[in-house]
């Protein structure tokens, strides 16, 4: 079984639109895969039909923005019911966070580089979570990068003059809301250096007293000394381990099934969340 638990697709910063992330899975040879867009469940639908239609697995979730601290974590929330008010009305209000710190960020950009707030607005599809990545996008339309990984590393990192950070609810008060909605939180490339500051094994403790369920280890961005520290915390706590590709289309180098989940993870994770995995 080839389990993937990360992917994004055009209803945030993926490439891809959802049914295409579904598809792209099935050619990679995935039996299963889960969408995971930024802040929002708008792809879970067209998601569906597409594994329903290509008889795919399919595990529907979010990738909520957290701070713990001062330090941004990306809480993966997995099969919560998409209608529930408190989780709903938060995954709105980050995402409408998201689109004034975009313009903010586009506003000093302008300053220095031929891009307009219409250049980003022209990359993003209508409701899509907004973030740099679209930003990204429109610099290279505009000429001043070949790619989006060039934008970052270029233009919209986090320690640069452009960036501006936008709000978040801390991560203990978002585990506390997954939870409500039936959903099962666990913690996103905790161990990720590159993208700036990490969390506490102190700080792991007390999510997980919040009710975490799992740690994602098995990423790209957690280097070897970091798979191992998060493992072993996910042992000595009792929590769940995933893994996965954290797939973006052609945006990003990551290629679908470059890490996986073991099957008795996804079992856990079925059965503790309130939304049924799509089975064909
Ligand atoms: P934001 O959420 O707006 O702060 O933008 C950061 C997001 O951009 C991260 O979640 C990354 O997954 C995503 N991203 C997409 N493509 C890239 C790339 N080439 N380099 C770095 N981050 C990227
Ligand atoms: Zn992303
Ligand atoms: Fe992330
Ligand atoms: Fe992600």
């Amino acid at each position: 079984m080839r389990i993937d638990l990360h992917t994004h697709s055009t209803a945030s910063d993926g490439t891809q639109p959802p049914a295409a992330v579904v598809a792209s899975a099935r050619q990679a040879g995935l039996d299963v895969v889960a969408l995971t867009d930024h802040d929002t469940t708008a792809g879970w639908d067209e998601a569906r039909d597409a594994a329903l239609a290509t008889g795919m697995t399919l595990v529907r979730g979010t990738e909520m923005s957290t701070r713990y601290e001062h330090t941004s974590v990306h809480l993966l929330c997995y099969l919560q019911d998409p209608a529930d008010p408190a989780l709903a009305t938060e995954l709105e209000t980050i995402r409408t966070a998201r689109l004034g710190r975009a313009r903010e960020m586009v506003d000093r950009i302008a300053a220095d580089l031929p891009i307009t707030w219409d250049d980003v607005l022209a990359q993003v599809v209508d409701g899509a979570a907004v973030g740099r990545p679209h930003i990204a996008d429109a610099l290279v339309v505009a000429g001043v990068v070949p790619d989006r990984s060039a934008a970052f590393t270029r233009v919209l990192h986090g320690s640069g003059p452009y960036y501006v950070p936008h709000y978040a609810p801390s991560t203990t008060r978002a585990i506390e809301l997954v939870l409500a909605a039936g959903g099962v939180p666990v913690i996103a490339h905790a161990g990720a250096a590159d993208r700036g500051r990490t969390i506490s094994d102190t700080a792991f403790d007390e999510l997980a007293a919040a009710g975490l369920a799992g740690i994602e280890v098995h990423h790209r961005d957690n280097d070897a000394a970091q798979q191992v520290r998060l493992g072993a915390m996910a042992a000595r706590l009792g929590l769940l381990v995933t893994g996965s590709s954290d797939y973006h289309g052609l945006g990003k180098p990551n290629r679908l099934g470059e890490n996986l989940t073991e099957p008795a993870v996804l079992a856990a994770i079925a059965e503790r969340g309130t939304t049924q995995v799509v089975r064909p």
